[in-house]
């Protein structure tokens, strides 16, 4: 038995530090959350989860009380070849989830205090402090305090202060891609589909989500050379006009449709921690590595951080070991994801001559046999990613 009063304390109350809460209170750790909002609201975060992330989901046991809450079930994928069959054509024979993030948020967060852990909301935390075998966190709430605990959880998503408090070296690949999301009413598309198209040649893709409660999540990446900035209700039109050129479809689509949230831009900057544990202080989901937004990889990597970091935290009874083990792990899976990215960006997203080119020699092979695109966004970064699946996709051979 560790002398601090905590076994875990999780800097943030999102995704990451909800789902790693419920899991490891409902095995008997004393958890402590601490979480900045009162009431989460629409920061325009991700809102489709793939079969790869509802399988992650399910072995975390969280999957029934997403549909229960707030979840809708996806069954199919549109990608402009026809509409996919998404449970009979990925490895985890599953549906993928759509949800109101902040709706999500709230459900996981009041779960993880049903399950005994301890939830402290608008509570900012404003230092950590590495330790040997423990850690401990620094909170400004009317009066600063300082807890300490056996591990330190810095989940505090993709501005995470953690990372600098802790010491960890953070890496950034910028990417040449804005994306942009909106919430709507009134989209004319089916209930159980996710649509993501692509115009490679504009540099643009669409994503359109339906949500429960007749709302859809409308997103569009576009590259930042073509001078736009969509930022603000006012820039609503633009989104729309710049969506709609991706292809007549989306048009029909949008015919009739109302904005319900806040349009925000984000960079499609990836950036990431080698190795994200040092000293009682480990990193998950988007603080330990944040990937690109428009391939929507962010939420299912998060929840293989908490499936993989419980399941060493479990095993093994010294946690600096568990925690070691767990960060070789996230940096395989977070790497081939972002390596498998990289390529889907080049052949769906660049509008340069060089990607023209490929694009010219790939696209012929790819329509005649679509499994020269490797499916890692659905299946999961657990599939081959060598140089010959690069190759094949690249229409080499
Ligand atoms: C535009 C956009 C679209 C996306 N689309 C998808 C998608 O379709 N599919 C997908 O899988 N992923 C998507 N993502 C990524 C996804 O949103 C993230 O991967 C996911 O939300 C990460 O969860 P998290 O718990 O790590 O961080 P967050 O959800 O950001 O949670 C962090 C929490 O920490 C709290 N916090 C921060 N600092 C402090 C502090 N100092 N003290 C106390 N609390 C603090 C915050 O309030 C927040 O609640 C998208 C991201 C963006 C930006």
């Amino acid at each position: 038995m560790n002398s601090s009063p905590f076994d875990l304390v999780t800097v943030g109350g999102g995704l990451g530090a909800s789902a790693l809460a419920i899991s490891m209170a409902r095995q008997g750790a004393r958890v402590l959350v601490l979480e900045k909002e009162l009431q989460f609201r629409d920061r325009v975060r991700g809102e489709a989860l793939t079969p790869w992330g509802v399988a992650e989901a399910k072995k975390l046991g969280l999957a029934e009380l997403l549909m229960k809450t707030c979840a809708n079930q996806i069954l199919g994928m549109d990608m402009g070849f026809g509409v996919r069959n998404i449970i009979e054509t990925t490895p985890q024979k599953e549906p993928g989830f759509t949800y109101f993030h902040p709706e999500m948020q709230e459900a996981l967060l009041a779960e993880a205090g049903r399950a005994g852990a301890q939830v402290r909301r608008g509570v900012v935390v404003v230092a950590v402090e590495p330790g040997a075998n423990n850690g401990a966190v620094i909170t400004r709430d009317t009066k600063e305090e300082r807890i300490r605990a056996r591990l330190v959880v810095g989940a505090d998503g993709r501005g995470s202060a953690v990372r600098k408090w802790a010491g960890f070296t953070s890496h950034k690949s910028p990417q040449p891609f804005h994306f942009a999301g909106v919430l709507l009413t009134g989209v004319k598309e089916r209930q159980d589909v996710m649509t993501y198209l692509f115009n490679a040649d504009l540099g643009l893709v669409v994503g359109i989500v339906p949500l429960t409660k007749g709302r859809w999540r409308a997103y569009l990446g576009y590259s930042t050379e073509n001078g736009l900035f969509l930022q603000g209700s006012e820039k609503l039109g633009a989104f729309l006009a710049e969506s709609e050129k991706v292809a007549p479809s989306v048009a029909e689509a949008y015919a009739d449709v109302e904005s319900i949230g806040p349009l925000a831009t984000f960079e499609g900057t990836e950036s990431w921690i080698d190795h994200p544990y040092r000293d009682g202080v480990v990193l998950i989901g988007d603080a330990a590595g944040t990937s690109d937004p428009t391939f929507g990889q962010g939420m299912s990597i998060t929840l293989r951080d908490v499936r993989v970091l419980r399941d060493a935290l479990l095993e093994h009874s010294a946690w600096d070991t568990a925690c070691h083990h767990f960060a070789r792990e996230h940096d395989t899976y977070f790497h081939v994801t972002r390596k498998v990215c990289g390529w889907l960006r080049i052949l769906f997203e660049d509008p340069s001559p060089e990607a023209q080119a490929l694009r010219h020699r790939a696209m012929p092979r790819i329509a005649e046999d679509l499994s020269r695109v490797p499916d890692h966004l659905l299946s999961g970064p657990d599939m081959p990613a060598d140089d010959a699946v690069r190759d094949r996709l690249f229409g080499e051979y």
